[in-house]
């Protein structure tokens, strides 16, 4: 057999795209014949629409991809956390139900894990799954459900049993958003946008099959959907962009992710946009003033330094290498970053930071960032949890004392009464 080498993945993909791309095929049309390819998910195994390949070659399709100005599977959302959840745990019906259809975009996807009284403390779910009859019947409140107000699917966390240990009693299903007894809330942000939701779940029902693994396994299943979350969902990464050709397959892609990006249009924002320090200092003179320089000076060593942190990362897992402690330091990173670009974008602009409108420094971007930077030290695990998990798993460092382990749930103090 052939050794596989970037070369040789080049060379098959590029023969592959020249015989078959063709931008006047409708999106599903082409999306199908990509996925028949295994071209569409390179590293997902051959027998579920991928060819085998290491994880590392990834990036080298996508050029490909983007050279011949081809069409990707879809890759936005919550799917590609699906996706990889049910190619690790998944039954073949699972697979077979969703897998195509996650990458044709057919279907979209949310993640119910969050509720009012456990969210960093996840395991604490509330929710709770009864086996009545032949069907599970789910009852509680999820929040916090980003793109909830669009999805066919919810991977959900639910308790299964009281009597067992926390982590024990959960289970992890498939729920079909579009059923009765299934109510999406949206919430307004402070930054004006409605990403998230509250979801009600009363009495919807869950056929057995649709439970990944089996019933107790729900938090080893969600760790590893956490797992990708955190690494920055799977390795289907590059985002698309919609392009402005006119054939109709690049509109049908550019109404897609249109819609797709709807709630994390704001995202870029929640970093801190460090990208546009210096361009502001410029335009508003600040950059004469020594201590504002200052700052941006150490604004800019931190960024570069998480830069180098997230190459490292990516170097380490394409040839590879075990996740290092680079996931968590790197997110730590990425919320310290966007406090301190918070401060060095105050300090440039003045009062005028929290203009929005048409006179607005940056067309209100700059009034935005200072409102979204919070949800970058909450979302996917807090600063704090993040802390705990480096003094625990990197620097091994005693456990925090717990309680909440040794007992049955049922006994376990809560802050929700039920
Ligand atoms: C942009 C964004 C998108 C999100 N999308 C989703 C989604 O799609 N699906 C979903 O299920 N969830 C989602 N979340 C929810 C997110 O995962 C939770 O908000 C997060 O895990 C924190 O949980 P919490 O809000 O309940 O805070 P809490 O857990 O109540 O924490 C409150 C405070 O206590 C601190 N704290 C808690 N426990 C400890 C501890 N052991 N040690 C030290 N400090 C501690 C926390 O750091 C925090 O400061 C999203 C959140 C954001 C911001």
């Amino acid at each position: 057999m052939n050794e596989i080498s970037e070369e040789t993945v080049r060379a098959d993909v590029r023969d592959w795209l020249a015989a078959n791309w063709d931008p006047n095929l409708g999106l599903l049309e082409w999306r199908n014949k990509l996925i028949e390819s295994g071209w569409g998910a390179p590293h997902w195994p051959k027998e579920w629409y991928g060819r085998g390949l290491p994880v590392g070659f990834v990036p080298v399709v996508d050029d490909e991809f983007e050279r011949a100005g081809a069409v990707t599977v879809a890759r936005t959302g919550i799917r590609t956390l699906a996706a990889a959840t049910i190619l690790a745990h998944g039954s073949d019906l699972h697979k077979e139900k969703f897998l195509r259809r996650i990458l044709t975009g057919e279907d979209t996807w949310c993640q119910l894990f969050s509720e009012p009284g456990s969210g960093s403390d996840l395991a604490g779910a509330m929710t709770k799954a009864e086996l009545k009859g032949n069907k599970w019947v789910v009852n509680g409140q999820k929040v916090w459900t980003t793109s909830a107000h669009r999805a066919d699917y919810g991977l959900l966390l639910a308790r299964t049993d009281l009597d067992k240990v926390k982590h024990k009693g959960l289970a992890y299903f498939i729920l079909d958003m579009k059923q009765p007894g299934v109510e999406v809330v949206p919430l307004r942000q402070m930054n004006g946008h409605a990403s998230f939701n509250q979801v009600f779940i009363t009495d919807a029902e869950i056929a057995p099959e649709f439970m990944v693994a089996a019933d107790g396994d729900g938090w080893e299943i969600a760790t590893t959907t956490l797992m990708h979350e955190r690494r920055g969902a799977d390795s289907l990464r590059r985002q698309p962009q919609a392009s402005d050709r006119p054939e109709r397959i690049y509109r049908e892609e550019a109404d897609e992710i249109a819609i797709a990006l709807e709630p994390y249009k704001w995202y870029p924002q929640r970093t801190g946009r460090v990208d546009l320090v210096i361009e502001r200092a410029r335009e508003t003179g600040a950059n004469a003033d020594p201590a504002t320089r200052q700052e941006i000076a150490k604004l800019m060593i931190r960024s570069k330094c998480a830069e180098w942190l997230a190459r490292r990362a990516r170097a380490a897992q394409a040839e590879g290498r075990p996740q290092g402690p680079e996931g968590s330091l790197g997110k730590l990173a990425a919320s310290a970053i966007a406090r301190q670009a918070n401060e060095v974008h105050t300090m440039i602009s003045g009062a005028d930071a929290m203009l929005t409108g048409e006179d607005s420094p940056s067309d209100g971007i700059i009034a935005e960032i200072l409102v979204s930077t919070p949800a970058l030290s909450i979302a996917g695990g807090t600063d704090e949890i993040q802390k705990n998990i480096i003094a625990e798993r990197v620097l091994k460092m005693p456990k925090e004392p717990r309680s909440d382990t040794d007992r049955p749930f049922r006994d376990v103090p809560k802050n929700i009464v039920k």
